[in-house]
């Protein structure tokens, strides 16, 4: 009898390894299994995927797409600065689009970047073509994807006021271009069809290179004032309560400074919680429960999480 269920677990993994492998063969970008995760996030904290791949391009992403849904393995797609990843990581595929990078520009102040481009890099080159619309994401450190994902915004604008149309890949493989009307973006969430977004259309406008410029290095200053950008983090932990912030009544709870091991509320901003080490996802957690708990006794606010909670404990 223990024969057989030992039999039946080895043969249930050996087929799990085995879809996994079918679910990658073929791709022409980078495959790792068994990617420590921690490497790949701004808050150097997560367990292993399963595999983690980088396709080379968007026929890759079509690929590993369709052999994914065919081979039933999970796909979770990671930029990386707006996630949790709990200690034991990640199973199935996991995605990262760091060689989607082209940006390509289109009549009317338009320009059509690659999902895995990073916002930095976006700002840099809208600054030097002297395009305006973008600056108010000037520190942001997410892909132009997951700002589009996440409805990334900050005191002076929201990805929501640039977006033209999304180009997403479908679980199925299939491309598919929605236009910016027929998608609902609310406060760091958005409703687009399931998939990969591959690619984004920005509507931009022509702008003076000084006054952009100006703008975007201001900005930077007030985040590197106000912000822990020394320290690894994923932003800010939680959203803003109505006519609130986050920030505001977590301090006022006392809990600037507050620990669990190496994660810490930063007693810079208390909306932040940074690494200062080796701190583990289940440290993260234990924190922002104690955080809540504090928050919802003396305040009665609810605190939501902003950042994305992913992978096993
Ligand atoms: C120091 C610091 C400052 C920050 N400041 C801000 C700020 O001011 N405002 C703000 O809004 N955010 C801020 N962030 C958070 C973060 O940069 C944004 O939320 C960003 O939008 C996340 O992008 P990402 O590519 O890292 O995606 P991730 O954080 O990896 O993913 C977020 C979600 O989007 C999904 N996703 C990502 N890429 C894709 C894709 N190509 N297709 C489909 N789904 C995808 C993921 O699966 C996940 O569910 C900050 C983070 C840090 C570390």
């Amino acid at each position: 009898m223990r024969r057989s269920v030992q039999h039946e677990s080895r043969a249930r993994s050996t087929s799990r390894a085995h879809r996994l492998q079918l679910a990658v063969a073929g791709l022409r970008g980078t495959i790792c299994f068994h990617a420590p995760l921690k490497e790949y996030t701004s808050f150097h904290i997560g367990g292993p995927a399963d595999v983690l791949v980088q396709p080379a391009d968007v026929e890759d992403v079509i690929r590993l797409s369709r052999q994914t849904f065919e081979q039933r393995v999970p796909i979770f797609v990671l930029g990386g600065t707006n996630v949790l990843i709990r200690d034991k990581g990640i199973r199935g595929v996991v995605v990262s689009l760091a060689k989607l990078r082209a940006i390509r520009e289109e009549p009317g102040s338009v320009l059509y970047v690659e999902g895995g481009v990073g916002m930095p890099t976006l700002i840099g080159y809208a600054i030097r073509r002297s395009l305006a619309g973008l600056e108010w994401a000037a520190g942001i450190p997410g892909s132009v994807a997951g700002c589009v994902v996440m409805n990334a915004g900050t005191r002076l604008g929201e990805m929501k006021s640039s977006v033209k149309a999304v180009r997403i890949v479908s679980p199925k493989g299939t491309v598919i271009d929605r236009q910016a009307e027929s998608i609902d973006f609310a406060y760091r969430r958005s409703t687009l069809p399931l998939g990969i977004v591959v690619g984004v259309w920005l509507q931009l406008k022509p702008g003076l290179k000084s006054d952009i410029e100006k703008v975007v290095k201001d900005y930077l200053r007030f985040r590197r004032d106000t912000q822990p950008l020394s320290l690894p983090s994923a932003g800010c932990v939680f959203k803003n309560p109505k006519n609130d912030s986050a920030g505001r009544v977590v301090e006022a709870a006392g809990l600037k400074g507050a620990a669990v091991g190496d994660a810490c509320v930063s007693t810079k901003h208390a909306n932040f919680i940074v690494n200062q080490g080796q701190a583990s996802a289940r440290d993260v957690l234990s924190l922002i429960r104690k955080v809540r708990a504090k928050v919802a006794r003396q305040t009665g606010v609810k605190l939501e999480l902003e950042l994305k909670l992913v992978g096993q404990a």
